[in-house]
């Protein structure tokens, strides 16, 4: 059996962890710049409050409904996970599998069928009173059917949250309660096919001939028939494969004219990517920067430019070195920028990498950036920097409502005030 552990509303979920005052309150978060929203829970979608609509179509109504904004903090959103995560995996026997920020599957075939419910409901409390985040457990014989699960421990509060899908007719009483959209891997103009074919919920879609889900949309959809009527196809690890090419890029909080806090986003993008670059063990062997105007700009401008680095690198001052000279060949006076990026390519695994026999990397180096990534993952990021990095006023996104990085910053952890 799998089980399935998902967070309820959980960047929401996550503003509340230290905020006992607002527990009762209903709570939005917005995207990088306060664009749209993009996390809500029950309370807020009860006040009509839609997800991906723009933050300022909304504000009225999210101010009149009494709910919360928070504009993200996925730092606080990330450390929080890491620790449900930890928490999860030193109490299931066979390890867990990390499917996004906010949901793993678990392995429960070491679990005695009779114990599924109660061992279920051991992992839902012990996150409730560790972490103070509220989980679903759904339990069922493949993934796609502990997804279905889901969608009953959000529906049903008498169970609890917990769910567990022992036998065929209690999956087949779900799905047929359950829209066909909801399905794992549906996507909306896969929903829309398959509602042009008479289909509207999950127990339809079981039903499918396979021969008919192939033509429709090949083997993924007869993996999806077949998991929906209890046969386990989907791999039961999907951990996600190294990043091929690694983007690092943002809008601007506000617009730039001059070049050099371009050249200090450029840096502060480069380090971020040499960051994740280094998590994968790997290097990268060609660098491209961009910088553009908005499309919607009465004079608009956007190039890019890319260049190899021969003896590959995972050294984050080359990188910020390379990508602030590409800047300072695009930039053209005159314009007003409103996003740069810069996207490491050509990456391979650093073991297989060969050297550049004229520059050997250095060891030192790569010591030394071993040290800087440790020393931000304790201090939090950002404590050792690149001075070309600059001071990220200029180009910081707007995050006006940004709750504290309770977790990760020695200055922002919470105070306990008695009397
Ligand atoms: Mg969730």
């Amino acid at each position: 059996m799998i089980g399935l552990c998902d967070m309820r509303s959980f960047y929401c979920a996550c503003e509340k962890v230290f905020r006992p005052d607002i527990r009762d309150r209903g709570v939005v978060v917005t995207s990088n710049n306060d664009g749209v929203v993009v996390a809500l829970d029950d309370r807020a979608k009860a006040a009509g409050i839609k997800k991906f609509e723009p933050y300022f179509k909304q504000r009225q109504l999210i101010k009149r409904a009494g709910v919360l904004t928070f504009s993200s903090n996925y730092e606080l959103y990330g450390e929080v996970s890491a620790r449900i995560m930890a928490t999860l995996a030193e109490l299931v026997p066979n390890g867990i599998e990390v499917y996004s920020i906010d949901e793993c599957f678990v392995d429960f075939s070491a679990v005695p069928r009779t114990e599924l419910k109660a061992y279920a409901a051991m992992l839902r409390d012990t996150i409730w009173q560790q972490q103070g985040i509220k989980m679903g457990v759904s339990i069922a014989p493949t993934k796609t059917l502990a997804k279905l699960g889901q969608c009953a421990t959000k529906q049903f509060p008498q169970i609890e949250g917990v769910c567990v899908l022992e036998h065929e007719p209690q999956w087949q009483w779900l799905a047929a309660r359950v829209d066909i959209s909801e399905t794992w891997g549906i996507g909306r103009k896969l929903t829309r096919k398959l509602n042009a074919r008479g289909m509207s919920t999950v127990a339809d879609l079981s039903e499918m001939a396979k021969a008919d889900a192939r033509t429709l949309q090949g083997i993924t959809l007869v993996r999806t028939v077949r998991e929906l009527q209890g046969e386990p196809c989907i791999d039961r690890d999907c951990q996600p494969q190294p990043k091929q090419n690694i983007i690092s890029s943002r809008s601007f909080g506000q617009k730039q004219t001059c070049l050099q806090p371009l050249q200090e986003a450029v840096s502060h993008y480069a380090v971020r990517a040499g960051v994740k670059l280094r998590a994968q063990s790997s290097l990268c062997f060609r660098l491209s920067a961009w910088i553009q105007t908005s499309a919607h700009d009465a004079k608009p401008y956007a190039d890019e430019l890319s260049v190899s680095l021969p003896g590959g690198t995972a050294d984050s001052r080359e990188l910020s070195r390379v990508a602030v000279a590409l800047v300072g060949k695009l930039y053209r006076p005159g314009y007003k920028y409103a996003k740069a990026g810069v996207m490491l390519q050509d990456i391979r695994p650093e073991q297989f990498a060969q050297q550049d026999l004229l520059a050997p990397r250095s060891e030192n180096a790569a010591r030394l950036m071993k040290v800087v990534d440790g020393v931000n993952q304790r201090f939090g990021s950002g404590a050792i920097k690149l001075a070309r990095q600059g001071g990220e006023s200029g180009f910081a996104m707007k995050r006006a409502m940004k709750s504290p990085s309770y977790l990760t910053r020695w200055r922002e952890i919470p105070r306990i005030r008695l009397g």
